[in-house]
């Protein structure tokens, strides 16, 4: 499947999975120097591979006639300053009603290490500018997802399928925190547990055979 294929299937899959409503959410994948990216304007389950336009790193248009999605600028600066190769941008229910309440999601569970831990919520600032590309880049160091104050969430991965399920984790994530919130206090987990994850992570336990 091309680079652009790939951005209608997962397109028509965030559309399905209801991670997106209306032409909100944008897509994007990295090879080399150019950037496939979903078009301004357009449902996420009606894309063609031609109607993606591919940019360079500096936002030049290099191939298609539609203009690149409003968010291209936040893509590029994540692109810029680390090794994603794939960016997902939805406006999902549980991102955020938590990016609109609170100023990280807590590592609740210990699948949250899947996304680097806490996941920040970057600064509120108007969709498409330079301004949410430098918070949103902030809040991701050292990550591979953010939360967007008053807006929905991002994740990066070296695919853009890893990219997208990490957008499923941190809905999930989300929802699981939210629900919590309605009938207690949750309880985060400690930094000595989730050392003792990755430990876990590192040396799963072997069965022996008969
Ligand atoms: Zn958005």
């Amino acid at each position: 499947m091309s680079l652009r294929e790939q951005l209608c299937a997962y397109g028509r899959r965030a559309v399905e999975l209801g991670l997106v409503i209306g032409t909100s959410g944008n897509l994007s994948v990295r090879e080399g120097d150019r950037v496939s990216v979903t078009p301004s304007g357009v449902a996420l389950d009606r894309l063609t591979p031609e109607s993606c336009p591919v940019v360079d790193l500096d936002g030049h248009l290099l191939e298609g006639d539609a203009q690149p999605s409003s968010e291209t600028p936040m893509h590029l600066a994540i692109y810029r300053t680390t090794d994603a190769r794939a960016v997902v941008h939805t406006h999902s229910v549980f991102g955020a009603v938590v990016a609109t309440t609170k100023t990280e999601l807590p590592p609740i569970h210990y699948n949250a290490l899947m996304l680097g831990g806490v996941v920040k919520v970057a600064e509120y600032a108007t969709y498409g500018t330079d301004e949410l590309a430098a918070s949103v880049r902030a809040a991701l160091e050292g990550k591979r997802a953010a939360l967007m104050a008053n807006h929905g969430g991002v994740t990066i991965g070296a695919t853009l399928e890893e990219a997208f399920e990490a957008t499923r984790l941190l809905e999930w994530l989300c929802e699981v925190y939210v629900r919590a919130l309605g009938v207690g206090e949750p309880a985060v987990l400690t930094d000595a547990q989730l050392a003792a994850v990755v430990e876990r992570a590192l040396n799963p336990p072997e069965f022996p055979r008969r």
